[in-house]
């Protein structure tokens, strides 16, 4: 049910920021007593869970960064680059372990990867602006090298890193955060609170195995 304060209304129209969402949820190969879960599970991919997609059309989030100083009576100290994220928990209850992702455009952070050619050629965060495409000495070029596709870089044929060879991707994309505790359940007539963390790309680092 879409939520109607005049108070947040406001806060939202100033502030707020659209974005997308995933629950976390435990895959069917988890096993509740053992808390083990199946590695070679294609659903998951292993990972013993499931990032599902939530329908937020419509919805914002504040998002607030909680910077060096917070410190909270409940809940303990934030470290920087820590976040603050408010949604209404009618619309989009965040919970442990979701994310959510910024699509506005009002935020976006800059990100270096190394990416794998046909294996990793998958950037962290959807991209917005590519700055830089790079192995060693060698600056590849939009268009004549490479296009971007979504956050995938798609190679022109024949150009570019060959298939296993290592390169580096500098750019902007949209900022995606992994949710953690739960600060503030919300009531109807104030937001859920909870806090977030800028998620790190190691799953896309080469060398760096997943979760
Ligand atoms: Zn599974």
């Amino acid at each position: 049910m879409p939520f109607s304060s005049p108070l947040w209304t406001a806060r939202q129209t100033r502030l707020g920021e659209t974005f997308t969402w995933s629950r976390r949820a435990l895959c069917s190969c988890h096993d509740a007593q053992t808390k083990d879960w199946n590695r070679a599970h294609s659903t998951c991919t292993g990972k013993g869970y499931l990032l599902v997609s939530q329908t937020v059309t419509g919805y914002k989030t504040v998002v607030a960064n909680a910077g060096r100083k917070w410190e909270l009576a409940t809940g303990g100290r934030i470290l920087a680059n820590d976040f603050l994220v408010e949604t209404f928990a009618a619309e989009a209850p965040l919970a442990e372990g979701d994310e959510i992702t910024l699509t506005g455009g009002e935020r976006l952070v800059r990100s270096a990867e190394s990416l794998r050619r046909g294996v990793d050629d998958t950037a962290f965060y959807p991209i917005v602006t590519v700055y830089e495409v790079r192995r060693d000495t060698t600056l590849y070029t939009v268009v004549t090298h490479y296009s971007v596709s979504g956050n995938t870089v798609l190679w022109v044929f024949g150009q570019g890193p060959s298939t296993g060879q290592v390169y580096t991707v500098l750019y902007q994309g949209r900022p995606r955060y992994w949710i953690g505790e739960v600060l503030r359940r919300g009531t109807s007539a104030v937001p859920q609170m909870v806090h977030a963390k800028l998620m790190v790309p190691d799953e896309v680092r080469v060398g760096v195995g997943g979760v």
